[in-house]
């Protein structure tokens, strides 16, 4: 039976309705409660596990949360609007349980439901297992851009890839990071819904064939020699109060029909092989943030997603009635980060070789269609694939990329470029090993091409894609990173959230420039010492969360300094390590004047073939043994890695943070996003001129940031100068006993050669200028420190972080998405 074809009308649900009342009261809830736990889960409260009261909430919620999809489809359908479809190949959605509450603004009404049935709702929001699909930033914005998206009422499908197992769990085993698979499916997952109809075909390898047919026209057959499947699983992404979107994962399975000539030859062994082969393709995510190397199953993980994407997106366009000539009429696709880039020459084969388009025409539609976010400047993140390895897994792709390669070399020419120019540009670089430089096909194949940060756009023009922004300057545009402050505020901080409220009314959490208003409080004694007091509260629950993890105990009182986002020796985690030594040094000699007690605070996950990001896990560590043990010092300083840093413990460690690091050397991070959430939970920052952080320091006021180090320019002259950091070693006498202090043994129970490596690395390299950083930093500190005693001055300047910290809601960026990139106007439904 055929039905897709029907039209979503809004009178369904009331048809859907009349049968069960999906609605919102205290007793609705608990009625639905009960029901899923007896009727799906075969269970009464009185004998029900955690996890099957977790799951008999979520299938409640989820009840609602496709409600409110249903009903935002038919509108989207009814007005025939323009969707963006937003290619990911990572998200970290984090819990959707306690986020799709307040969405539905039933926290409250669950919670007594729950109560009167003697349970707990806190303790079932601990229960859920988050969906770990991404690294860290990039995966967390593409979560963050959904909700906003939701929430505004973009037209909009998330597509990515539904890892069996995502990123590793993280465990600290003698002061080393070791890594354990990630089994968040292991218990099932309540939020999705697999959807085995929609489901697609996809080739690998094999070769070409190629023919003029009897009209005279030429045909291209790609004869591959193995295919597989990707089916839908379809999670739902609720918006604030209204609409709801589908972030749409693609699991790769076999083909359905075994292969039988295999079998009837009796190799029922071989046929199950190739299943299995199949399969592995979703299996895992790559571990690694800001680079890859050349990974086989990577590119057929990248293509095995797009292309699912882009025959679902035909499917759609076809479905409605539209015609293919006008996909980038009604679709804009969205590429987050090069990973989905290959896009580009798939999109040209499937209307081309598929759909028997021409390819001019083919071209206008693609090179319409997709808009380029560029993440990184970093030259070894930039995504490249051999030649050799591209051919043999898409043997049609290479040809493609040729193609338009070709035909836009030759537009060059016209232009009279030089031979210098267009091999800069060229999508293939000969230099080397040949091979496909991503970021070149994306920004050719794409409308617009953005940076995610004002600063980060500067440097896309200046140097890493310079040459296509002169050729294209209309092409080039910013759209500046933002957080959705209804998870990083509204659930993760609730005390502050509902003292915000009590003062200004609930209207920031769809208006976060409504924070502006806190402005005049900032002075009130008792406002602010309201609001020290809920930072307390937020910093014994931490507290109590990390002594439970580590079995370090920490005073909430001290300040609590805090660096948690992925190791990379870029972002300079060792620079604060140097910070710590110098104070440890410090109060050995007696010297504690300007000193405050201070919690430091790490977390963050190395990719786990990067030795040096590894070593400085342990160095953390290893600087916590000596600080936390030492009679002397313990009540001064404390020292914690929190293992595991993941979007669950993001919402426990944000709120209750004091201090904020952002220290990555300046015209390295692209924006940060980790920034925005300390701020806009009243941390101060200590940064750099870097990525988002000067946007932030432009909003919330020099007087209430912490600056110190050097410029993007200042970084860029010192490297042009010759830099040599053993200078700063020979000429600054702390600096040289705490880089001494590495090599002693201290830290490593005799062990000089543990942590040379880092040592030599920074006295003969150091790429990442930490030396020449580090007096400023230093001085900067002492700054800080003496800040922290006065704690009137402390408090007023969180307060107007908070209250200047609007611009970064993930709601501005989508706005600012939909009008400088998409030409879409969002279709905000309410009830
Ligand atoms: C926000 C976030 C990040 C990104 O942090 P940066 O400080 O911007 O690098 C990484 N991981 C998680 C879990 C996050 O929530």
């Amino acid at each position: 039976m055929k039905r897709e074809n029907k039209k979503l009308e809004k009178h369904f649900l009331s048809q859907i309705e009349n049968t069960e009342k999906i609605g919102f009261s205290k007793e609705e809830i608990k009625a639905s409660f009960l029901k899923k736990l007896f009727y799906n889960l075969g269970r009464v409260p009185q004998v029900a596990t955690e996890n099957d009261l977790y799951k008999a909430l979520a299938l409640t919620v989820r009840d609602r949360a496709f409600r409110q999809f249903v009903r935002s489809t038919a509108e989207f359908a009814q007005k025939d609007a323009r969707a963006v479809a937003y290619l990911s190949a990572e998200y970290l959605p984090g819990p959707h349980l306690g986020k799709n509450l307040l969405n539905l603004e039933i926290t409250d009404e669950t919670r007594e439901a729950l109560k009167e049935l003697d349970l707990d709702l806190d303790e079932i929001l601990r229960e859920e297992v988050e969906p770990g699909l991404g690294n860290g930033g990039l995966g967390r914005l593409a979560s963050c851009y959904m909700d906003s998206m939701a929430t505004l009422g973009v037209p909009a499908i998330g597509y990515g890839i539904r890892y069996e197992f995502g990123i590793f769990n993280q465990n600290i085993k003698n002061g080393w990071q070791s890594e354990e698979t990630d089994l968040w499916l292991h218990y099932g997952n309540p939020w999705e819904v697999v959807r085995p109809e929609i489901a697609y075909e996809i080739k690998f390898g094999g070769r070409t064939e190629h023919w003029v047919d009897e009209n005279d026209k030429y045909q291209v057959e790609w004869i591959p020699d193995s295919e597989l499947k990707g089916t839908a699983y379809d999670t739902p992404i609720l918006g604030y109060q209204s609409n709801g979107i589908i972030m749409r994962l693609w699991k790769a399975e076999a083909i359905e029909s075994f292969d039988f000539s295999v079998y009837n030859v009796g190799d029922y062994y071989k046929a199950v092989e190739k299943k299995m082969r199949s399969e592995n393709l979703t299996k895992v995510l790559y571990p690694n943030d800001e680079n890859l190397s050349g990974k086989e199953l990577r590119l057929k993980q990248q293509y095995f997603f797009v292309s699912c994407s882009l025959q679902d997106i035909i499917r759609l366009q076809l479905m409605q009635g539209r015609k293919l000539e006008d996909l980038h009429k009604k679709f804009t696709i969205q590429l987050n980060d090069t990973h989905p880039s290959i896009a580009v020459a798939e999109l040209m084969r499937l209307l081309v070789d598929e759909h028997q388009m021409e390819w001019v025409d083919a071209w206008n539609i693609t090179k319409n269609t997709f808009a380029y976010t560029n993440h990184t400047l970093l030259p070894e993140a930039l995504e490249r694939w051999s030649v050799g390895l591209l051919g043999r897994l898409l043997p049609r792709h290479l040809e493609i990329i040729y193609e338009i390669n070709n035909r836009f070399l030759n537009e060059l020419k016209e232009r009279n470029y030089n031979g210098e120019q267009m091999a800069r540009m060229s999508l293939i670089d000969e230099s080397g090993e040949t091979s496909v430089r991503m970021a070149h096909l994306a920004t050719v194949g794409s409308y617009k091409v953005n940076g995610v940060s004002a600063l980060h756009s500067g440097l896309l023009k200046k140097q890493v894609l310079n040459d296509f922004a002169d050729l294209w300057p209309e092409k080039f545009t910013n759209v500046t990173n933002g957080v959705d402050h209804r998870r990083f505020l509204g659930v993760s901080n609730p005390r502050l959230s509902e003292l915000i409220s009590k003062k200004i009314g609930k209207h920031w959490l769809t208006d976060l420039m409504q924070l502006h208003q806190l402005e005049k409080f900032s002075d009130d004694k008792t406002f602010q010492k309201k609001w020290m007091e809920i930072k307390l509260q937020n910093k014994k629950e931490l507290a109590a969360h990390m002594e439970e993890r580590t079995g370090i105990s920490v005073d909430p009182k001290m300040l609590f300094d805090v660096h948690v986002k992925r190791i990379h020796e870029y972002k300079r985690q060792h620079l604060k390590v140097l910070h710590i030594l110098s104070l440890y040094k410090r109060l050995k000699n007696g010297d504690d004047k300007n000193i405050v007690p201070t919690a430091f605070i790490f977390g963050g996950k190395a990719a786990p073939g990067y030795f040096m990001a590894k070593l400085i896990i342990k160095l953390i560590n290893s600087v916590g043994d000596l600080v936390n043990n030492d009679e002397q010092v313990k009540d001064r300083l404390k020292v914690v890695f929190l293992p595991n840093f993941n979007v669950k413990q993001a919402q426990v460690v944000y709120p209750a943070a004091d201090l904020s690091e952002q220290i990555s050397l300046a015209g390295k991070e692209a924006s940060g996003t980790g920034n925005m959430k300390f701020a806009l939970n009243g941390a101060l920052t200590v940064g750099t001129l870097d990525g988002a952080n000067v946007e932030i320091r432009e909003e919330v006021g020099d007087e209430n940031f912490f600056l110190f180090g050097q410029s993007t320019e200042e970084v860029q002259k010192t490297r042009a100068e010759g830099y040599r950091p053993y200078k700063y070693y020979e000429q600054n006498e702390e600096l040289r006993e705490v880089l001494d202090l590495l090599i002693s043994g201290e830290l490593s129970d005799g062990d000089k050669e543990l942590f040379r490596p880092l040592y030599n690395n920074l006295l003969q390299q150091d790429p990442y200028q930490l030396l020449k950083d580090y007096q400023s930093y230093i001085d900067k500190q002492e700054e800080i420190h003496k800040v922290w005693s006065k704690p009137g001055e402390w408090a007023k300047k969180s307060i107007l972080n908070v209250a200047n910290i609007g611009k970064f809601s993930s709601d501005r960026s989508i706005k600012d998405y939909c009008t400088t990139i998409w030409k879409i106007d969002p279709v905000r439904v309410e009830d």
